[in-house]
């Protein structure tokens, strides 16, 4: 951590616009490969996010780019300039991690003011910019407090000023909302979002939390296994997974195998195991699906896209029901499997064990391999 704080470089942000990383591998003795060559190319100004479940190695690819872990092989670059095996304090970089690793006993304004001291900056350069960093992140009149007297949301918030105050060309965040309560964690986005907003500064998040993904980022790669599955805009992640992965990482997703039976005039029909079909449009499915008669597919079908219809061509009985206040979340085992359903308030909840009708939202299918 030492090493980043040193991170200063003074003056003017340097010109430095795309973040690239080229095949970029890293194995562990016991672990094995747990970042499986992995291209990204992440734009200057952008709010980019990586997601995926515990252990796909998202902590790795950003320990890789602030300089704290060494590729096995590829390459990191800033702009054009390769810092592959630059040491950590050289790169320019903002961390900033779950346990928000300040010094306890120091005030705030010592802790922000840290990466700045160990450069040698002048006092009044130091002072004019611990201030403008506690303003960012809405701390401005904490600079005296000890940082053991904080809650957790305002420790947090110091991490992140330390963080800006060296100016740095990208700013790493990791996971650094999971140790706050879910009310916090909403404020602390809110500010993140006005801070990404103000300084511009190419961010980079870490996340399990599809929520958090979805709802801050500019674009996402969604990773498993150390591999990138998808890149892309939240709405065309939900909309457009690429992946049976995605489609299931991300929201209350069914991925209800099926067989192609038609394709005419741009549309493509696929029957299901109850014999049950649905049309939808051939370009409902996701890049490199080849669609041919016979072929197995899977349609991915958000809860939300099920609704309860007396003419519904699938049958079964309701399972279970989750009342969620803004609808119920409900499983209706059906001569499909089990689906999971989503009911608005608005609709009257079936019961448990009442049987119901299922109609499919035809145009928010998915088709993507099996
Ligand atoms: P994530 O941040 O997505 O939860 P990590 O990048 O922390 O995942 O870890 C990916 C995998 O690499 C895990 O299996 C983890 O145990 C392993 N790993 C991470 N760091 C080390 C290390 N320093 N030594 C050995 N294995 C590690
Ligand atoms: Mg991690």
């Amino acid at each position: 951590m030492d090493e980043l704080l040193g991170s200063e470089h003074q003056g003017e942000r340097r010109q430095v616009t795309v973040l690239t990383l080229d095949a970029l591998s890293k194995s562990f003795q016991r672990a094995g490969l747990v970042v499986d060559s992995v291209n990204l190319r992440i734009e200057d100004g952008e709010f980019f996010t990586l997601l995926g479940p515990s252990g796909c190695g998202k902590s790795t690819i950003l320990r890789m780019i602030a300089g704290l872990e060494e590729p096995t092989s590829g390459r990191i670059l800033f702009g054009d300039r390769d810092v592959t095996f630059d040491p950590p304090n050289q790169r320019g970089i903002g961390l900033v991690f779950q346990n928000y690793a300040l010094f306890p006993h120091l005030t705030v304004a010592r802790n922000v003011a840290f990466g700045l001291e160990v450069r040698k900056t002048s006092a009044e350069e130091i002072g004019k910019r611990v201030t403008a960093a506690l303003t960012q992140v809405q701390l401005g009149t904490l600079g005296a407090a000890r940082v053991d007297q904080l809650s957790g949301g305002q420790q947090q918030r110091v991490a992140l000023a330390r963080a800006l105050v060296i100016r740095p060309h990208f700013l790493l965040l990791d996971e650094p909302l999971s140790n706050l309560d879910a009310m916090l964690r909403g404020e602390t986005r809110a500010m993140l979002r006005a801070v990404h907003n103000e300084s511009g500064v190419t961010t980079i998040y870490v996340t399990h939390d599809q929520e958090e993904a979805l709802g801050m980022s500019d674009r996402i790669a969604v990773l498993n296994g150390g591999k990138i599955h998808q890149v892309a805009a939240p709405q065309e992640i939900y909309e457009r997974p690429a992946t049976r992965f995605v489609a299931g990482f991300i929201g209350r997703n069914n991925a209800i195998e099926a067989t192609v039976t038609g394709l005419q005039n741009g549309n493509v029909t696929i029957q299901f195991s109850n014999r049950s079909e649905l049309t939808l449009n051939s370009g409902q499915r996701a890049p490199g699906v080849e669609l041919a008669l016979g072929k197995k597919v899977v349609a991915c079908i958000r809860a939300e896209s099920l609704c309860i219809s007396d003419d519904g061509p699938i049958d079964g009985i309701l399972a279970d029901i989750e009342y969620a206040g803004s609808g119920s979340s409900c499983i209706v085992q059906s001569n499909t499997g089990d689906l999971k359903i989503e009911v608005p308030t608005s609709v009257r909840p079936p019961s448990r064990g009442e049987s119901v009708h299922l109609k499919i939202a035809a145009p928010a299918v998915h088709l993507v391999e099996p």
